[in-house]
């Protein structure tokens, strides 16, 4: 008997706060552990042959993991999850167990760097062929579609540049052409964006970001409605030896908890220091979703529901000016993570899109002086002071 792992039967009836707490995970029956516990073991005692409780071997399954990804599925408005190492460890997952040689997948232009490196450098040399279009100009997108497309791989908002794309009609154009759209949620979570509303059929995470949210961890998830599809991700997870731990599960499964209330920290937090910039006379250039600025404001109000923790900006001065505002900080971390409690300041061009071709990042308006912050859960007069001091100290570097 397994009862501790069941889901809560009701799940679905419950608000996202409360499957953010409780889905997929009940007391433990013989000790009351109110917390699953981290089920660190490689193997599971079979009663017989051919006779178990559900797992078998942690490559292929582990009660941890698996009351994470009940609750990652509950709290998307879904079915299936199934957890990985890394969130580029879903990625491959989701192309590996889809993708054949020859197989087209059309994805947004500007996405996560290491998505375009997994597509380019390691699955093109097995002929899986990639077209990276402006996925927020349907003409583009639609002429893209019309050659035979497998996959709509969209990132929305873009990392980092924040451009969207319409949910709702990439679901259209997917369908039209026979493809299946994957969303990479990982921006904006559950909590502020929900794909499966809109048509998608699949949802990938890295749970590194704001789901666990804490620094702590790494790990990805890709969660769907369709039963066929869990398995042939059950399949090749298990094929290619890419579970989450256990260790990782655990801190996750706590870090959710808190993700509706982190995230309306984070957007309130993030909404202040976006007008300030937007306020600062050495701000060439601010991108924030939640900002009447933005130029897809009306799109970012119908799909998303603030505009979550992600700005991105130029100053004057170019890349030199940026570089120093980023040698600068004190408070906010220079450092490649994003969704995290503290905030990050991340210089895309050298750290996380570093892989993506010079062309590529110019045609996705990834320029050499963008900055990205991902605002963290600080009180936000700490960050602007930060940000003031060094947007002085970088225009002072600039006179040396
Ligand atoms: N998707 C997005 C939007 C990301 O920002 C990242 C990492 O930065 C990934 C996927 C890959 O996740 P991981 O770093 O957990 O492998």
């Amino acid at each position: 008997m397994i009862t501790t792992l069941e889901a809560v039967e009701t799940d679905t009836d419950y608000s996202f706060e409360t499957l953010a707490l409780h889905a997929g995970t009940t007391a433990d029956p013989v000790t009351g552990a109110m917390l699953t516990p981290i089920y660190q073991t490689t193997t599971y005692r079979q009663e017989a042959v051919g006779k178990d409780k559900g797992f078998k071997y942690s490559r292929s399954g582990n009660p941890t993991v698996s009351a994470l990804e009940r609750r990652l599925a509950a709290i998307e408005g879904a079915e299936f999850a199934t957890c990985y190492s890394t969130g580029l460890a879903a990625t491959t997952a989701l192309f590996l167990a889809l993708l054949k040689s020859g197989d087209r997948v059309v994805s947004s232009q500007a996405v996560y760097g290491g998505t375009v490196r997994l597509l380019r450098q390691t699955l093109a040399p097995f002929g899986v062929q990639a077209e990276f279009v402006d996925t927020s100009n349907e003409n583009a997108f639609a002429k893209a579609l019309q050659k035979p497309t497998r996959l709509v791989f969209i990132e929305t908002p873009a990392n980092p540049t924040l451009k969207l794309t319409d949910i709702d009609l990439a679901s259209r154009l997917a369908k039209k052409a026979g493809a299946l759209l994957v969303v990479d949620n990982t921006l904006l979570t559950p909590a502020l964006q929900r794909p499966f509303d809109f048509g998608a059929g699949i949802v990938l995470h890295s749970t590194t970001k704001f789901i666990e949210g804490h620094n702590a961890t790494v790990g990805g998830a890709l969660i769907t409605r369709d039963a066929n599809l869990h398995d042939q991700f059950l399949f090749t997870r298990n094929t290619i030896g890419t579970i989450q731990s256990p260790f990782a599960a655990w801190l996750t499964l706590q870090g959710v908890k808190t993700l509706p209330l982190r995230m309306a920290r984070h957007c309130e937090n993030a909404g202040r220091i976006a007008r300030f910039l937007e306020s600062h006379p050495r701000i060439t250039r601010l991108v924030y979703p939640g900002l009447e600025s933005f130029p897809q404001f009306e799109l970012a109000q119908r799909q998303q529901s603030a505009g979550g923790a992600l700005i991105a900006f130029e100053v004057e001065g170019g890349a030199q000016a940026g570089v120093h505002l980023m040698n600068s900080v004190r408070l906010c971390a220079l450092a490649e993570n994003l969704g995290a409690a503290e905030t990050i300041i991340t210089h895309p061009v050298s750290m996380t899109h570093g892989a993506v071709p010079p062309e590529q990042r110019a045609a996705a308006g990834i320029t050499d002086g963008l900055v990205r912050l991902s605002v963290g859960l600080e009180n936000p007069d700490d960050i602007i002071a930060d940000l003031e001091q060094a947007l002085d100290a970088s225009a002072e570097g600039l006179l040396l």
